[in-house]
């Protein structure tokens, strides 16, 4: 049986900087828009959302950003995370490869998630802000913001998607224990879940409308804000740690990876590992191929255009440059709760733009194959999410296998599955299905995405 190799770094080398890779990309990134005018937005504008330091490294062009000593004092629980060589794994794969891989799963909420929650908890408390507001989709991002509000201090208010609210009391009763306040949206708390029900009583709801419900509640009262989990920039930011570890830790191992996997959702994780990576590459350090690994039965970046369109159903939220499916756009009710956004972050979407990272996208019963295989050569079960990167890891590896290529690979290992064993249950019982989003239904939801000029919005590239 081959050793495990784990590569820890002492707690004095966590990092102290966030990456912001708006810095090193060759274009700047295209501004939000304003839905009513179509025109900028100005950093003013989302500060009934925001606190004034989200907005400001929303905006950002610096390279690196500080991370606050109270923020770094909480991570430190959990921080810097470990990386693996998947010894057991390269030799159930007989490949020639190395595969390496970040576990996330590590942190009190089991996945990657908490590492902006605690960033976004810590602003909001220092600009006196008494409530968050916030959506879920499986739970994981309300489970993280549950307990970092709880580390300081505030009122969590957890919208969650109706269908997950049923299927997942475990994750509701996570939120709980850490004092969340937990709704199933659409709800009758919100003009925007009113409308819903009124229209579909047994409306399974979706992100986007659990967005918009949670982005009404906030823009009505000054002591309540909003914190999204994905997407935006500065979630991203926060998630770079990820990867600026992983490059200390290849370090350790004497070795650099020729790809990087992770698997999109909003894209967080994805950019968590890969940025550090593309920084070195865009600065010309160190070349690097990328993959973003999606589900074929929410493809966005695959299937989606790449154009401005609103982040939520409701249509309260600015419009963003990002490859979408159409913000009308609800997804099958397949296992990755947190794959089901209809949307890409827009860093995200802008590097695959510029030929920087190539998306790919897989059905979930070959995940959930990958997935098992992981778990039993590497002993942790996997989140559903986090198989779309397995399986884009041992792709690359059974390529090595038939071309001999001995080739190093990274890949993000973004939370782990014990909230999910339902899902593993009814993959044992063969009763996952695949879905692939059928090209006309995408071209219907494209076709109402909205109208922008950009050649008159000046900023951008
Ligand atoms: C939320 C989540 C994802 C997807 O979100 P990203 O923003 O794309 O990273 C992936 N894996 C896990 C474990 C998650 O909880």
């Amino acid at each position: 049986m081959s050793k495990q190799i784990k590569f820890e770094l002492p707690e004095s080398a966590m990092p102290k900087f966030w990456y912001n890779i708006a810095a090193d990309l060759p274009h700047p990134p295209m501004p939000p828009l304003n839905p009513g005018t179509a025109q900028p937005i100005s950093p003013d504008d989302l500060a009934p959302l925001f606190p004034m330091a989200v907005i400001e490294q929303e905006v950002s062009m610096e390279r690196e950003i500080e991370i606050p000593g109270p923020v770094r004092d909480i991570l430190r629980q959990w921080r810097p995370s470990p990386l693996y060589r998947a010894r057991r794994l390269e030799k159930a794969l007989g490949t020639p490869a190395k595969i390496y891989y970040k576990n996330e799963s590590v942190s009190p909420a089991g996945s990657h998630k908490p590492n902006t929650a605690v960033a976004q908890a810590f602003y909001n408390a220092e600009e006196g802000v008494k409530r968050i507001t916030t959506e879920t989709g499986a739970g994981q991002w309300g489970s993280s913001l549950a307990l970092a509000g709880s580390m300081f201090g505030l009122d969590i208010d957890v919208f969650m998607v109706r269908v997950s609210y049923d299927q997942k009391p475990y994750r509701r009763a996570f939120m709980e224990t850490f004092g969340a306040h937990c709704t199933a949206s659409p709800s009758e708390r919100t003009e925007t879940g009113r409308a819903i029900l009124a229209q579909d009583p047994d409306s399974s709801g979706s992100l986007g409308i659990a967005i918009s419900e949670a982005v009404e509640l906030a823009a009505q009262r000054d002591d309540t804000k909003y914190s999204l989990g994905s997407v935006l920039n500065h979630v991203l930011l926060h998630q770079t740690i990820i990867g600026e570890e992983a490059i200390a830790q290849m370090d350790m191992a004497d070795d650099y990876p020729d790809v990087v996997i992770a698997c999109t959702g909003g894209g967080s994780n994805f950019a968590g590992i890969a940025f550090p990576f593309l920084g070195r590459k865009l600065r010309g350090e160190q070349d690097v191929e990328v993959v973003a690994v999606e589900p074929s039965a929410c493809p966005s970046l695959t299937k989606g255009a790449y154009a401005y369109d609103f982040g939520d159903t409701g249509h309260l939220t600015p419009l963003v440059k990002m490859h979408t499916l159409g913000s009308t756009f609800v997804p099958p009710g397949f296992h990755s709760g947190g794959l089901r956004y209809h949307g890409m972050a827009p860093l995200v979407s802008q590097v695959v733009a510029e030929g920087l990272a190539r998306p790919t996208s897989y059905h979930q019963v070959e995940c959930f194959d990958a997935g098992v295989q992981f778990a039993k050569a590497e002993g942790i079960v996997p989140a559903p999410e986090s198989t779309h990167a397995i399986k884009g890891a041992i792709v690359e590896a059974l390529k090595c296998k038939e071309s001999g290529e001995a080739k190093t690979i990274l890949f993000n290992l973004s939370g782990h599955g014990y909230f999910d064993m339902q899902a593993y249950m009814d993959y044992a019982a063969g009763k996952l299905k695949d879905y692939a989003y059928p090209d006309q239904e995408v071209a219907m939801a494209l076709a109402g995405l909205p109208v922008v000029d950009e050649a008159a919005i000046g900023a951008g590239g």
